[in-house]
């Protein structure tokens, strides 16, 4: 059978994937790279980047109804679902384009197949074997939903862009990223919203008060939030679903999102019979430099099921590639992996929660809170309110954790984690001059500790 060679050998063209086969190759590496499916993995086709054009699309929705606080008036617009959908789906495929043209134009040799590890340092695809010095797993995750009866009635999140109608009832279990952006979106865009969540509070590993605001904010914007409630089946009834509740409560629903998390895409790969043992939720085991207990196999992003979050598996790809073509040099620290989670108003933090640094430093921690009611809200008659924190450490004075919860969170605290990573301190925080009028400086005028 004939067989090709390659330096780096990439299974999975997502996030991760891409990033490493096109650096590789940019520096002298002979890269190829397999994908069965849409190049560009789960951010670009069913992540990240529709559920942000979709969040934009809910954005108008709030924007026209407020505008009549600053003299707008007219007839209510009305939303198309279906424009919205061919428009989305427009966009992705350019970005497949894009990214085929990115790989493409680095020299890498796309391979349009499922892979798996036949042997070491042997790849197959489709019945032909590729000899690879490295092989690197970058086969992200998938969804897993409750095992509840009637399960199979119930969506994940890659179903919800395109759902054929719009929900007007929608279900969604969870209380997490996915859950919570979902919820939000479609609430928005007219749905009613019931949102199921088995916790006392929605964004578990999030700060306590962030969580709290979140839960108002989406009880604000109109979703039924159902704390401490558990789906127990789920069935068909006159045309529609019925979701029973644990309690033994009812919800009728067109639609049932199960938002309840993403495991690895480590199975069917082949690396069980080369001897690798899975961790827990079926994620690949590697050390600090992506490198699996297989000679030469290497894994990153959310196959490696440490943070599933885009930038992350883009700076891991950078920091193998660096390793296995370059100096050597770089390390990812994942401590202060800024993060957003696009509700409305967006939620972003970066750094320690105020529970984190007690943990550590018990009572030398110094919180700084403040929240208000957002000038542009005003005038809008919005109910909505901004939210900021701050985490220092008493001792040294830097800024551990910083939190919002407000419009554009996640632009402005992006330019905040550049202040925590280089190590600043709330005194510096203090010396900074605000941009007046804007939401962000009030992160640089919080006076007086309440904690
Ligand atoms: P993926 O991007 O999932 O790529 C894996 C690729 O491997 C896929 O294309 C798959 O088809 C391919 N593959 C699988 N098996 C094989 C095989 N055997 N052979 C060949 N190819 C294979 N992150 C953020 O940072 N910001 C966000 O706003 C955000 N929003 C999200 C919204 C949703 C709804 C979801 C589901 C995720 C979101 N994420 C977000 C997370 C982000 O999408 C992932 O962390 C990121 O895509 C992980 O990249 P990856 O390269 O590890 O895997
Ligand atoms: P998450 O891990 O964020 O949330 C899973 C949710 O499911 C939690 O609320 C959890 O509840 C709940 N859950 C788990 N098991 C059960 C159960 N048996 N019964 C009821 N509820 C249950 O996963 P997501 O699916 O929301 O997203 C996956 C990952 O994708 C995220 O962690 C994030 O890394 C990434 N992502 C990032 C986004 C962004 O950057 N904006 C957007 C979307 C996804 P509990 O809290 O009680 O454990």
């Amino acid at each position: 059978m004939e067989e090709s060679s390659w330096d780096l050998f990439v299974i999975g063209a997502g996030s991760g994937g891409v990033r490493a086969a096109r650096m590789a190759a940019q520096r002298g590496a002979r890269v190829a790279i397999a994908e069965p499916g849409a190049l560009g993995g789960t951010c670009v086709n069913v992540g990240c980047i529709p559920k942000k054009l979709y969040s934009y699309a809910a954005g108008y929705a709030a924007s026209f109804e407020e505008s009549h606080g600053y003299g707008w008036s007219g007839p209510a617009p009305t939303f198309d679902w279906a424009t919205l959908k061919a428009n989305r789906a427009r966009e992705i495929q350019r970005l497949n384009g894009v990214y085929e043209q990115l790989l493409r134009g680095a020299g890498v040799q796309l391979l349009r197949g499922r892979a798996q590890l036949a042997g070491p340092g042997v790849v197959e695809v489709d019945g032909a074997l590729h000899r690879a010095r490295h092989v690197l797993v970058a086969t992200g995750g998938r969804p897993v939903g409750l095992e509840l009866p009637g399960h199979e009635l119930a969506v994940s999140s890659d179903a919800m862009f395109d759902l054929p109608v719009f929900p007007r009832r929608l279900v969604v279990v969870g209380a997490g990223y996915i859950a919570c952006e979902f919820a939000s979106i479609f609430r928005a865009l007219g749905a009613q919203v019931v949102q199921l969540v088995r916790g006392e509070q929605v964004l578990r590993g999030f700060d306590v008060d962030v969580r709290a605001c979140v839960g108002r904010e989406l009880q604000r914007q109109g979703i039924d939030l159902r704390l401490g409630c558990a789906p127990a089946a789920i069935e068909r009834a006159a045309g529609a679903l019925c979701v029973r509740l644990a309690d033994g409560g009812t919800v009728d629903a067109d639609t049932v999102l199960m938002a309840t998390g993403r495991v690895p895409n480590s199975a069917g790969l082949g690396l069980e019979r080369l001897g690798l043992v899975l961790g827990e939720r079926g994620a690949i085991p590697v050390d600090e430099h992506y490198q699996t207990a297989l000679p030469g196999v290497h894994a990153l992003g959310d196959v490696i099921d440490r943070v599933q979050l885009t930038p992350v598996a883009l700076a891991e790809a950078m920091v193998l590639v660096d390793r296995l073509f370059g100096a050597g040099q770089r390390r990812l620290d994942y401590a202060l992996i800024p993060t957003a989670v696009f509700t409305h108003p967006n939620v972003a933090t970066v750094g320690l929660t105020e529970a984190q640094a007690r943990e550590r430093l018990g009572d030398g921690v110094r919180i700084f809170r403040s929240e208000f009611k957002p000038l542009r809200h005003t005038l809008s008659g919005a109910g909505e309110r901004t939210f900021m924190k701050l985490v220092v450490d008493a001792a040294s004075d830097r800024v551990l954790g910083l939190h919002m919860v407000g419009d554009e969170a996640g632009e402005i605290v992006q330019g905040f984690a550049v202040a925590l990573q280089a190590g600043a301190t709330k005194a510096q925080f203090d010396a900074t001059v605000g941009i007046h009028p804007t939401a962000a400086e009030e992160f640089v005028t919080m006076r007086e500790p309440v904690a």
